[in-house]
């Protein structure tokens, strides 16, 4: 059982968020995902959920940024907050505090180890990364971002890093996120280095396409050659397979109550594409494959249910 009061202690600064504390060594993959945003970590919800909760892997959370540029889209969240997030000075005044508990009440529903906060500034929107990135941008402490991954990957002696796919159209946060975390690895000694993965999301409007190397960023090319690695958010379980990973999914989302825009994403997203980059060793093919295809095993055994359950072998309606 998990102890979701765990995200309640405050821990001296500097120091990761312990969110849940973990019985035994993990058995199975070490994942760190690395993001921008609180939120963007939805991306990849269902793989780290079903990581830690059947492979026996550890996953844990890098957040860039406090998150205080959401304040455009916290119309509904201002009665549960009692607070005019929308204000933009209001908003990035409080929202860090408000999106740092969301992102933790997510974290502890993915049974997430650990949540580490750069707290740099989310300045404002802008499909540039150089808003950030660039030498002399001033938004960002680009050194204490780039020696924290370092510091994390190898102490954390992480299998995979998960990530956003830095495309062009996106936040250029979300690029700029991805970018440093490749530039990270690549200061790591080949034989500690993790496989580094990026996430887009298949919708009903269609698979997406590998993303193409971002201009000026030659470290955001993908590996040649590397197999397609798909986990299937609508893998059917439970009883007559009525459910799927869309629920656990949708439940991180929903934890994201001042993000309203977010909340329009519950069960959109159905099978999650991940990309490999060609900076992650020797051998990530194969490991990555090999960690999919566990994700794609049956988490959990069906029960039987006598009529006393409300339910008969012949009928096919949802019971209420
Ligand atoms: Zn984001």
């Amino acid at each position: 059982m998990l102890a979701l009061a765990a995200c309640t202690s405050t821990p001296k600064p500097g120091q990761p968020w312990v969110v849940t504390q973990l019985e035994a060594p993990a058995t199975g993959p070490r994942v760190l995902g690395v993001y921008a945003h609180p939120d963007d970590e939805t991306s990849a919800a269902a793989i780290l959920y079903k990581t830690r909760a059947h492979l026996g892997g550890v996953c844990d959370l890098l957040l860039i940024t406090n998150g205080e540029g959401g304040f455009k889209y916290s119309t509904l969240a201002e009665d549960l907050y009692e607070a005019e997030l929308t204000d933009e000075s209001v908003g990035r005044a409080l929202l860090p505090e408000i999106r740092r508990d969301e992102f933790l009440e997510g974290c502890a529903l993915m049974q997430i180890r650990a949540a580490y906060f750069l707290e740099q500034t989310d300045h404002r929107y802008s499909t540039d990364p150089e808003e950030v990135l660039a030498s002399d941008a001033g938004v960002w402490d680009l050194d204490r971002i780039e020696d924290a991954l370092v510091e994390r990957m190898t102490l954390g002696r992480y299998d995979f890093i998960l990530t956003l796919a830095p495309t062009p159209q996106t936040h250029g946060h979300h690029q700029a996120a991805t970018i440093l975390a490749l530039r990270a690895a690549a200061r790591l000694p080949a034989d500690q280095r993790p496989a580094l993965l990026c996430a887009r999301q298949e919708t009903a409007d269609g698979a997406p396409d590998p993303p193409a190397i971002l201009a000026g960023y030659p470290e955001t090319a993908l590996a040649a050659g590397a197999p397609p690695l798909i986990f299937d958010r609508t893998q059917p379980f439970g009883h007559r397979g009525r459910l799927d990973y869309r629920v656990l999914v949708n439940w991180v989302i929903a934890a994201h109550k001042s993000q309203g825009t977010m909340q329009l994403a519950m069960s959109r997203g159905l099978r999650t594409h991940l990309f490999l980059f060609a900076l992650s060793p020797p051998g990530s093919a194969a490991a990555a494959e090999a960690w999919l295809a566990g994700l794609a095993q049956p988490q959990f055994t069906p029960r039987e249910y006598s009529s006393s359950a409300g339910t008969n072998a012949s009928s096919s309606t949802p019971i209420q």
